[in-house]
């Protein structure tokens, strides 16, 4: 799960809540980057709450900054950035990225092209409800036309707009 470590309206803290309980409920195991802040750590405390694992793995040097999930089942502390999202994408079955920032597009879009180019084949599911990527997803639509993106690699995206959807899109595997 990649989503935003800033600080961000209510709204997306609920839903990102919303997405925790429904990981938990369903008996599944959030790997997340570790943090306990802003969605991340709203995410991890509702998957908790809601009887689910929870897994953090976040870099040392990224301890401090973004409040590491002390009480996550288990916290991995690596020691560089790409050692974290390596493990994040290892211990992953399917990939789902709720609105963040620049952190969580460079995620979203590394697990998506590699799915796109075939190195993985676990679901890339994004969840918004709300239209905040649609601008971006608009953009990159305008830009098969012109050569730059084919339809496949945005079709190796699946775009929901509820959690039960995200769920069931990234533990179909
Ligand atoms: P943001 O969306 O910018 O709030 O960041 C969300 C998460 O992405 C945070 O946990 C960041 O540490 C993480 N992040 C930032 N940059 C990178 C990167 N280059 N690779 C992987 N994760 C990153």
């Amino acid at each position: 799960m990649y989503c935003a470590s800033g600080p961000v309206d209510g709204a997306y803290l609920d839903l990102a809540t919303e997405l925790g309980t429904a990981i938990g409920t369903g008996g599944h195991t959030l790997v997340s980057g570790g943090g306990n802040i802003s969605m991340m750590g709203a995410v991890a405390e509702a998957t908790r709450a809601a009887g689910g694992r929870t897994v953090g793995i976040i870099p040392r040097a990224l301890m401090e900054r973004e409040v590491a999930d002390l009480g996550a089942d288990e916290l991995v502390v690596t020691e560089t950035m790409r050692e974290r999202k390596r493990q994040m994408d290892d211990r992953a079955d399917g990939f789902i990225t709720l609105p963040g920032g620049i952190g969580t597009l460079e995620e979203l879009f590394e697990t998506w092209t590699a799915g796109y180019l075939g190195m993985h084949d676990k679901p890339v599911v994004m969840l918004d409800p709300g239209g905040f990527y649609a601008p971006m997803l608009d953009w990159l639509q305008s830009l098969t036309g012109q050569g730059f993106v084919r339809q496949a690699a945005l079709d190796r995206l699946t775009v929901v707009d509820s959690v039960g959807m995200a769920i069931e899109v990234a533990t179909a595997r």
